[in-house]
């Protein structure tokens, strides 16, 4: 690789930026141009949010850094309101428009690195181009919506779509203190979730007086002077609103690879492989117009997430300048948010993945708190844990809670990457003392369980788990299960645990049995001594009427 290596970068933000300055750390003498056809460069997307909420109170808190920057210190070439228009690989050349005197130009190339990002999706629905009508991407979509909320004091928001830029909104809509519906087409808020995970937030945001609508998309919205004032859905109903904001995903931006002649992926996403390299191995393609190596099933998939992104920059501006890297890591998609005080996240697999890949899966939830129950400030914490079901190795897992959502994830994010099992996570030595954790970490809980389904100990059912045909054990107190009966459960026999050896009796051994309480920690001890007694076949309702609740509501 020639010392003065030409490098040309597409697009500023998470990938492109990343890429720029990686390539230069590594090669002093590179000439490295970075092209951005918008005003900004190396700024906090994912900020965003929080800026216009007021959480972020500054905008400049928002720029990473500045094209000044960039040349002082990286002698980076940045281009702002530079557009390329076309690629042409055979003359290795970029074609650029000037945005702000409309001059034109080639830009000749070694190394070409493309990190042009995706676009909001936007549903060709008449009044969707109205004033009100919002999309967030990029500092310009932010200061329109900040200055909307500032100058006009909406009445009322509809947020379309309830993924995590949706939610997030939500959030800081509320915030500022404007009413706000949550409109998704699916039947549970973070679809990404499986649904009784996902419960939580939906709980939050409706405690918050978000007014919640699920399992219905828009169909249309109306206006008047180029104003929308309502947003009807498909199922007839119809929301007033003076601020639309939509965030139904994004589609990778692969104009400029296709034109190039670059091979795309099933996923629709620039094909690349573990070095970021396209079909011509002279261009690059890194974050969510590329595609990435899905770790869990192998699969080439969109993941359009920053770590990722800032990941594969970093791998393609190193490979661009010096010709080696390190092979980018297979991407897990981890990803978490918080919503009116409650967060959820996952790593890996959710059950729809594992199904949808035709993995086998098994999986166990425990329903604990986020530090040693007796500490002051303790808060509930759900985590879902996957695990392939003969050898145990970690599939994914998804949390949700308050506080301590992020350690439970990254622990077993960490734990995938590695190709842990579930008796690996149980033998975690983790970080203890009663204000951070547990000594038996809600991580190790689950993994506790699932080692006992693999050591044949106990079986789980599944929280939405149709319940005919089995005898189920409410091991609960009597208040309790008055309080709240397990829901679509019918011949439930009630038995307190501490009464439970006592009056074995009342149960017929020969029958299918399910135990379950409150959350599932008596209920193991249920199936267990079910299953010492000569029960025949014992199981374990996994969160019991917590998780059931939410999966049957959901
Ligand atoms: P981007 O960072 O979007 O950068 C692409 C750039 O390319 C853009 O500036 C664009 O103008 C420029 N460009 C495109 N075409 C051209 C062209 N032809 N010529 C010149 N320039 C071009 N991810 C998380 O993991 N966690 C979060 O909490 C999170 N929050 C988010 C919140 C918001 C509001 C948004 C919008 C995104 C969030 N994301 C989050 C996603 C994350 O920001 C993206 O995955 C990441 O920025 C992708 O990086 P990228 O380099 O591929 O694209």
């Amino acid at each position: 690789m020639g010392s003065g290596t030409r490098i040309v970068i597409v697009g500023g933000v998470a990938g492109g930026a990343s890429a720029a300055t990686r390539a230069r750390r590594i090669n002093e003498d590179a000439e490295i141009i970075l092209l951005e056809k918008d005003h900004d460069v190396s700024f906090a997307n994912c900020g965003l949010p929080y800026y216009i909420g007021g959480e972020i109170e500054e905008r400049e808190a928002l720029l990473v850094t500045t094209p000044a920057r960039l040349w002082e210190r990286f002698r980076i070439d940045v281009r702002v309101r530079h557009e390329a228009l076309g690629v042409d690989p055979r003359r290795r050349t970029v074609s650029v428009l000037e945005r702000d005197t409309g001059r034109r130009y080639d830009e000749c190339y070694d190394k070409l690195i493309l990190a042009t990002g995706a676009a909001p999706i936007v549903p060709p629905l008449a009044g969707i181009d109205a004033a009100n009508v919002f999309t967030l991407r990029n500092l310009e979509d932010t200061d329109r919506i900040k200055t909307a909320i500032d100058a006009e004091r909406p009445r009322r928001a509809v947020v379309v779509g309830a993924g995590f830029i949706g939610l997030e909104m939500v959030e800081q809509l509320l915030e500022r203190e404007v009413p706000t519906s949550l409109v998704e087409l699916q039947d549970q808020v973070l679809p990404p979730l499986d649904a009784e995970m996902a419960r939580p937030l939906e709980e939050a945001l409706v405690a918050h007086g978000v007014d919640v609508r699920l399992g219905s998309g828009i169909a249309g919205l109306a206006s008047t002077g180029g104003r929308v004032t309502a947003v009807e859905l498909e199922n007839g109903e119809r929301i007033e609103a003076d601020l639309v904001l939509l965030g139904i995903g994004v589609r990778p931006c692969t104009g400029l690879a296709e034109q190039a002649g670059l091979a795309l992926g099933a996923s629709g996403g620039i094909r690349t492989n573990e070095f970021q390299q396209t079909s011509e191995p002279d261009i690059y393609a890194v974050g969510d117009s590329a595609e990435v190596h899905f770790g869990p099933t192998g699969q080439a998939l969109r993941i359009p997430l920053a770590g990722p992104a800032n990941r594969a920059g970093r791998t393609a501006g190193e490979h661009a300048a010096s010709g080696r890297a390190a092979p980018a890591a297979p991407v897990l998609g981890t990803a978490i948010v918080r919503c009116l005080g409650c967060t959820a996240g996952l790593t890996g697999l959710t059950v729809r993945q594992a199904e949808r890949a035709g993995l086998e899966w098994a999986s166990v939830t425990v329903v604990g708190r986020h530090h040693a129950g007796y500490y002051p400030g303790a808060k509930p914490l759900t985590l879902k844990l996957l695990y392939e079901p003969r050898e145990g190795r970690v599939l994914g897992a998804q949390v949700a809670g308050s506080e301590g959502v992020d350690k439970r994830l990254d622990v077993i994010a960490t734990g995938l990457a590695l190709g842990a099992t579930v008796r690996d996570l149980a033998g975690l030595d983790l970080a203890y003392a009663p204000p951070f954790g547990a000594a038996k970490d809600p991580v190790h809980m689950a993994a506790f369980a699932a080692c006992n389904d693999l050591d044949g100990l106990v079986r789980f059912l599944q929280p939405d788990a149709d319940l005919a045909g089995f005898q189920v054990l409410d091991v609960r107190s009597p208040d309790e299960v008055a309080a709240q009966p397990l829901p679509g459960a019918t011949k439930v026999v009630a038995i307190p645990l501490d009464e439970l050896r006592d009056r074995l009796e009342e149960l017929d051994p020969t029958l299918p049995t399910v135990t379950s309480c409150a959350s599932g920690q008596r209920a193991y001890v249920a199936a267990r001594i079910l299953t010492q007694r000569g029960f025949r076949e014992v199981y374990d309702l996994t969160g019991s009427l917590t998780l059931r609740s939410r999966a049957l509501r959901a």
